[in-house]
C-alpha cells in the first residue's frame, strides 16, 4: 500500500489554486512499487513500469511503400521516358532477393523487401508496359521515392515508450510491432469509494420521501475505472461519527486511496472531517475553484484520503482536479495536464477574479464553420442534466472577470478529462 506521511497534504495558504493543488499532489504522492506483467491485449489503460528501447528498427527492413517497379537511383531517367527490362518479382513477405542488376527494374509490391542495389520505386499507376514486355519509366522521379527505409519510424535502440506512459491502443500496437508479447506495468491502484449522507438511498433500495438516490458513487467509480483503478464499492455511510470513522478505518490497510463524497463542508451535520481526524489526519483544502467548495485531504494509517463535496457537479469537477492527479501519481503515470482547446464563446459570463471557474457548455458549428460554446442555461452544482446535456467544460482562468460573445475561450471535452 502507499505509505504517506501525516503532513503530506498540509498547505499554508487560505485558498489553494488548482495549479498549487496539482503541483502539491505530484510532489508528495509516491507511486506504488508493485509491478506485474500483462499481455498486450490486456494492456490498454495500464501504466508502463519501465522505459522500452526498440529491440529492432521499425520498419525492420527497407521495403516498398507502393505496388510498382524498383530501380537503382543512378538509372533514373533524366529527361525522357526510358524502357527497362523487368527482372524479378518480389511479393510482400518474400525471402531475401537477389541484387538488382544495373539498368533493370524489379516488379515489387507494397511491403516487399527492396532488392539490394535498388532504392527507388515507381508506382504502377505511373508506368506503361511496352510491346516487348519492358516497363517504360517516366523522368522526374526523386531518388528514394516510395521506399520506407529500415528504422525510419523508430531506429533500433531508441526509446520507444517511456516509463509512466498510460497505454492507449496505439502504444499497444507499437509494443506488438516491436515483437513484445506483454508489458511490465504498475499494478492497479485499489480505491475504496463511499458515499456519505442520511439523505441517500442506493438504487434498488426503498427510498424514503426525503431521500434521493445516490448517484455520485457510481459516477466516481466509473471515473476511477477509466483511470485503471480496482474499485471497492463500499456503499453509503450515515452522517454519524462512529459509522464513518469505523467504516473508513476498516478499509485503509487494503487500499491505496480512500474516496468519499459528501459531508466535507463545515456544517453541523458534516461529520467526515471529525471522523477522519479521529482516526488519522485531515486538512480541508479550500480550493479556488467553482463549482467546488472545500475538498478534504488526509491520511488514514498511511493511506491517502480524499473527501469530495456531495453536489454532483462539484464532485465531478473536483475529481478531475484532485483525484485524477492523485491516481496518476499513485499509478506512477506521467502527469497528464489538461489542455483546453480554443473555441468561440456564444455566451456572456461574469466572474470574480482569483478563482478558476468551469462553465458547462455544448458545442455547435457557427455560421463560418468555427466551433462555438453554448452555455448550459442554468448554474446549479446539483444539476445532473447540466453534465448530461453538455459536451464539456469551458475553463475560465483566475484572472478572467468576464466573457463576451465571440471571445476565444478554452474548452475541455469530457472525453479528454478522464
Ligand atoms: P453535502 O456535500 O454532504 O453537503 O451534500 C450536498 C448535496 O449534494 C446534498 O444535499 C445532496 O443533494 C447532494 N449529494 C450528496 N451526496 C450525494 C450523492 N452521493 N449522490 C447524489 N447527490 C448527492
Ligand atoms: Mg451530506
Amino acid at each position: 500500500m502507499a505509505q504517506l506521511s501525516d503532513d503530506c497534504f498540509a498547505f499554508g495558504g487560505p485558498m489553494m489554486s488548482v495549479d498549487e493543488a496539482v503541483a502539491l499532489i505530484a510532489a508528495r504522492v509516491h507511486a506504488v512499487v508493485d509491478l506485474e506483467t500483462v499481455r498486450l491485449v490486456d494492456a490498454d489503460g495500464r501504466v508502463l513500469a519501465r522505459n522500452i528501447a526498440a529491440p529492432l528498427p521499425l520498419p525492420p527492413f527497407t521495403n516498398s511503400a507502393v505496388d510498382g517497379y524498383a530501380v537503382r537511383s543512378e538509372d533514373l531517367p533524366n529527361t525522357s521516358e526510358q524502357a527497362f527490362p523487368i527482372s524479378g518479382r518480389i511479393q510482400a513477405g518474400a525471402a531475401a532477393t537477389a541484387p538488382l542488376e544495373p539498368g533493370h527494374a524489379a516488379r515489387i509490391f507494397t511491403g516487399a523487401p527492396m532488392p539490394p542495389g535498388a532504392d527507388t520505386v515507381f508506382m504502377q499507376e505511373d508506368v506503361r508496359i511496352d510491346a516487348s514486355g519492358k516497363v517504360l519509366l517516366p523522368p522526374g522521379l526523386k531518388p528514394g521515392a516510395n521506399v520506407r527505409p529500415a528504422g525510419e519510424d523508430i531506429p533500433q535502440g531508441t526509446m520507444a515508450l517511456p516509463a509512466g506512459q498510460r497505454l492507449r491502443p496505439q502504444h499497444v500496437a507499437l509494443g506488438a510491432a516491436l515483437g513484445l508479447t506483454g508489458f511490465e506495468v504498475v499494478r492497479r491502484i485499489r480505491v475504496a469509494v463511499f458515499s456519505t449522507g442520511n439523505e441517500l438511498a442506493a438504487p434498488g433500495e426503498k427510498r424514503a420521501a426525503a431521500q434521493l438516490f445516490d448517484s455520485n458513487r457510481v459516477m466516481l467509480m466509473a471515473m476511477l475505472r477509466r483511470l485503471g483503478c480496482d474499485v471497492s464499492d463500499l456503499g453509503i455511510l450515515r452522517d454519524e461519527h462512529t459509522a464513518l470513522a469505523g467504516g473508513l478505518k476498516k478499509v485503509a490497510g487494503e487500499h491505496d486511496l480512500i474516496l468519499t463524497t459528501g459531508g466535507v463542508s463545515t456544517g453541523e451535520e458534516d461529520h467526515v472531517k471529525a471522523a477522519v481526524e479521529s482516526i488519522g489526519t485531515l486538512v480541508l483544502w479550500r480550493m479556488a475553484i467553482k463549482p467546488g467548495r472545500p475538498v478534504a485531504m488526509g491520511i488514514i494509517g498511511g493511506t491517502p484520503f480524499i473527501g469530495l463535496p456531495g453536489n454532483p457537479v462539484a464532485s465531478f469537477v473536483t475529481f478531475v482536479h484532485v483525484v485524477r492527479p492523485t491516481v496518476l501519481a499513485l499509478s506512477g503515470a506521467l502527469p497528464e495536464p489538461l489542455v483546453p482547446m480554443p473555441v468561440r464563446a456564444a455566451f456572456t459570463y461574469r466572474k470574480k477574479p482569483g478563482r478558476r471557474e468551469y462553465v458547462r457548455v455544448s458545442l455547435r458549428k457557427g455560421g463560418d464553420g468555427a466551433l462555438e460554446a453554448v452555455k448550459f442555461p442554468r448554474e446549479g452544482a446539483g444539476l445532473l442534466s447540466s453534465l448530461v446535456d453538455t459536451d464539456g467544460l469551458v475553463e475560465l482562468g483566475e484572472s478572467v472577470t468576464q466573457v463576451e460573445p465571440a471571445q476565444n475561450v478554452g474548452f475541455l471535452a469530457y472525453a479528454s478529462l478522464i
